[in-house]
């Protein structure tokens, strides 16, 4: 199985070679801001022009704004643009070019309906204080030392890893693993190489394929499994807050930049500022690694995983929530689980939006109307059964499991496969097995919809 998969390393750069990073980096955002500034140019121009009149056929020629055609005019221009041009990799100005092509890509379909999600709007100048400095490589000499604790990148030169890339350099030597691309980028105060690598993965199975587990992603727990198990958020989070808040406090009574009056910050702020930054990365690292123990386990042991789908954009619009919603990551679980069921062979299966997973009881299946957030118990008034709320709605979850095999395709689809079914249930019988592409993962309809209709057909 191929797959395009990242080995993120923390660096340890000199002094010198942090100069060089930065002189690409900046590079990289100079060919950007030359980008933008031509198209920008060659619209408003059009624009104008539109507006006394003259015909379309008149018009100032459109600029092509793909990345082949943005490198083009750059090396045509680069000498007046950038005389010190010499002094860094092509490859970094490539980054900036390529950042261009598609931010404005991405504007130009997200206007015309061509782009799902959120509208996208044009892209912005970048500017050296707020954007993060960070230049990919795609060509040349990119590679893993023997000794694995140093890379080579093209004109940055042997740079020394924080840790041992031995997993990524034992694939690289038995032939499993190619590199496509590396990325420097600093992020939380402190230096990554990611590189983008192609993968052959072993076919694998789950140690227990035909388990299945209903995962109910908490505010109080990271999660809830069916199984009853609680699983806490990693214990370092609280104190790290803490320490948070008292940064925050301490930057607050320095003095920092003013746009309105163009004071620079004070050296003192800078070093305050950047320790709360790697408060904040401390923060994410933690709970990314909480993310990742637990879906790499689930996804190891069990052939069939249930998730909610959340609304997770709506949700965080709910500022007493918000905070804790954010902190449990529920995105990034879902996204996690999808590609690590997807590696060990297993399932992910997606309940619907608008399933009731926490109202319904997961005993006689009686669906409440009204459940307030504060009732922590399930209390059922059908039968009577009274259940954690967490655990009543990852049983739920896990039960959907069954159903969605019955009004399916029957048994299981083919390994690795994340069924893609039609949104929310309304197609749900022209559903076809098989038909499911990595990264995408399927809805169930709720219980009581059009899954019915599924159901009479096949009895
Ligand atoms: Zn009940």
């Amino acid at each position: 199985m191929k797959t395009i998969q990242a080995y993120r390393y923390a660096l340890d750069l000199t002094p010198g070679q942090e100069r060089a990073v930065l002189a690409h980096a900046g590079a990289a955002r100079v060919a950007y801001n030359w980008g933008l500034a031509r198209v920008k140019a060659v619209l408003d121009q059009r624009a104008a022009e539109r507006t006394y009149g003259i015909g379309d056929d008149q018009l100032t020629p459109t600029m092509s704004w793909t990345l082949p055609a943005l490198r083009r005019t750059w090396n045509a221009t680069k000498a007046d643009v950038a005389p010190w041009w010499r002094e860094c990799s092509k490859e970094a100005f490539n980054t900036g070019l390529d950042a261009l092509a598609r931010a404005l890509k991405n504007w130009s379909d997200s206007r015309s309906g061509k782009r799902a999600g959120r509208p996208v709007g044009f892209p912005r100048f970048k500017s050296r204080r707020r954007s993060t400095p960070s230049v990919r490589f795609t060509t040349g000499a990119i590679r893993v030392e023997p000794d694995r604790k140093h890379v080579t990148l093209p004109r940055l030169g042997r740079l020394k890893l924080h840790e041992s890339a031995r997993k990524l350099a034992r694939r690289l030597d038995n032939g499993t693993a190619r590199i496509m691309s590396a990325t420097v980028r600093r992020d939380g105060g402190r230096w990554h190489v990611a590189f983008c690598v192609e993968v052959e993965r072993a076919e694998r199975t789950p140690a227990r394929p035909s388990s299945v587990i209903g995962v109910d992603v908490g505010i109080k727990h990271l999660a809830v499994l069916s199984t009853g198990e609680l699983v806490d958020n990693t214990r370092h989070l609280a104190g790290t807050q803490t320490r948070m808040r008292a940064l925050g406090r301490a930057l607050s009574r320095k003095i920092g930049p003013d746009r309105r009056t163009g004071r620079r910050a004070s050296n003192r702020w800078q070093r305050a500022a950047h320790r709360l930054g790697r408060a904040h990365a401390r923060v994410s690292n933690l709970r990314c690694d909480g993310l990742h123990k637990l879906a790499t386990r689930l996804a190891r042991e069990h052939g069939t995983i249930v998730v909610e789908d959340l609304n997770v954009a709506g949700m965080l619009a709910n500022r007493r929530l918000a905070k804790h919603i954010a902190d449990a990551g529920f995105a990034q679980i879902r996204r996690q689980l999808a590609y690590k069921t997807g590696w060990n062979g297993g399932r992910l299966i997606v309940a619907d939006r608008w399933y009731p997973s926490s109202k319904t009881c997961s005993g006689c299946g009686a669906v409440k109307t009204k459940l307030a957030l504060s009732e922590r118990e399930y209390t059922c008034t059908t039968c009577g059964l009274v259940l954690d709320r967490d655990l009543n709605a990852a049983r739920n979850l896990a039960a959907l499991a069954a159903q969605f095999d019955t009004a399916g395709s029957g048994p299981v689809a083919g390994r690795g496969a994340i069924r893609k079914t039609q949104l929310a249930g309304r197609e749900a019988v022209k559903r076809q097995p098989g038909t499911a592409t990595a990264g995408q993962t399927g809805t169930v309809p709720p219980q009581g919809g059009t899954t019915d209709r599924v159901l009479t057909k096949v009895h």
